[in-house]
């Protein structure tokens, strides 16, 4: 096991091109580091200059303490996984698994144990015969992570392993793997676009953007604090909303959003009330979103499927929000800030 360190690292392909710009990352050890972004944020090219398939232009890689930039890919005690899992076709799942420890000269008995152990568990034991193209995509990401796994590596490096399963393979894929990281322990640097994901798997995400990390923390952190406009409305679905007033923009989630009815206590020292018009009603059966416009920004809530927030198509409605619940960034810059001063949104119902 041991603890994955970036220092300013960069990567310019061109000069317009820079797809990892000096990025500074300390992944602690035994930890499920999720890198997240949209498509060319540059998160593969970091996952790949870690695992040394990727020459740096700048800056410093160090694992377990150590300058590993001059280290080819299998001096450094890596395994990776990717999407497409690269299980070779024409040998079997027990001859893939045995691949890399052939390669270490290991000799035939001590591959037997070792496979025995990985698939065991990966729960792999009963497809040991077959050959990958007898496998489901979940079986098939599973031999990858066990031929990953014998080599005892100190990092994993996976690059969006579960994106080719269907949506229902891929939640229990999540747990499985998750499971996994966690019983035998090992460093996990874990890259992904779906934010889903990151939340549910990650210790830490890094949320990255145009070869930035725009912010490192705990899910929890990252949902509840944004540093920025970006990272409000990468993570949640629907996003955090984002009203503009004033120099600010005014967030909160759509969840944090709800309907005032006559009988709602109205506390206006906690509560900041919204008149909002064009109200719409969206029925999920778990939950219902309702969209509506504020001072012409749309805005959505989210309720329980269950509440009759009463409110007909296109109607304008009162809706609240804590004032703890909300969040203010610069409407420039997008950065989170202190409130400037107590936001009114469409003040007439702030009486
Ligand atoms: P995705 O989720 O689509 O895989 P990503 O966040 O992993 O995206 P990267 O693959 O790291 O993004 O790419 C980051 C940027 O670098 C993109 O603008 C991409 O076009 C560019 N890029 C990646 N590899 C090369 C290369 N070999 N030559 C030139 N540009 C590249």
């Amino acid at each position: 096991m041991a603890v994955v360190e970036t220092r300013k690292l960069t990567k310019r392909f061109s000069d317009e091109v820079v797809a990892v710009n000096e990025i500074d990352l300390r992944c602690v050890d035994g930890e499920f580091l999720v890198l997240l972004g949209p498509s060319g944020c540059g998160k593969t090219t970091l996952l790949r200059m870690i695992g040394g398939l990727e020459q740096p232009t700048s800056g410093e890689i160090l694992i377990a303490d150590r300058v590993v930039n001059n280290l080819p890919p299998r001096a450094r005690q890596i395994a990776m996984v990717f999407q497409s899992y690269a299980l070779y076709p024409h040998m079997s799942v027990y001859e893939n698994i045995a691949f890399p420890l052939k390669a270490a000269k290991l000799d035939k008995a001590a591959q037997r144990e070792k496979i025995a152990w990985a698939a065991s568990i990966l729960g792999i034991d009963e497809l040991l015969k077959r050959k990958p193209r007898q496998l489901s995509g979940g079986q098939r990401q599973r031999v990858a992570l066990a031929r990953a796994l014998v080599r005892e590596p100190n990092v994993f490096l996976l690059d969006e392993p579960l994106s080719n399963l269907d949506a229902q393979r891929r939640a229990s894929a999540r747990d499985e793997l998750q499971v996994f990281q966690k019983d035998i322990g090992t460093t996990t640097i874990y890259v992904t676009h779906d934010q889903v994901e990151a939340m549910g798997m990650g210790d830490r995400i890094a949320v990255i953007d145009s070869g930035h990390i725009r912010q490192l923390g705990t899910p929890h952190e990252i949902y509840e604090e944004p540093a920025d406009t970006f990272v409000a409305t990468f993570v949640g679905s629907p996003p955090m909303n984002l009203v503009p007033e004033g120099d600010e923009l005014v967030g909160f989630r759509p969840e944090a959003f709800y309907p005032i009815t006559a009988d709602t206590p109205s506390d206006t020292s906690s509560v900041l009330r919204v008149n909002v018009i064009n109200a719409r009603e969206e029925y999920l059966g778990s939950e219902k979103l309702i969209y509506a416009e504020v001072n012409g920004i749309r805005v959505v809530s989210r309720l329980p499927a269950n509440v009759d927030a009463g409110i007909a198509e296109g109607s304008s409605a009162t809706f609240g929000v804590l004032r703890s619940n909300l969040r203010h960034f610069n409407a420039e810059t997008g950065l989170r800030v202190q409130p400037g001063r107590v936001p009114v949104l469409s003040g007439a119902a702030n009486a």
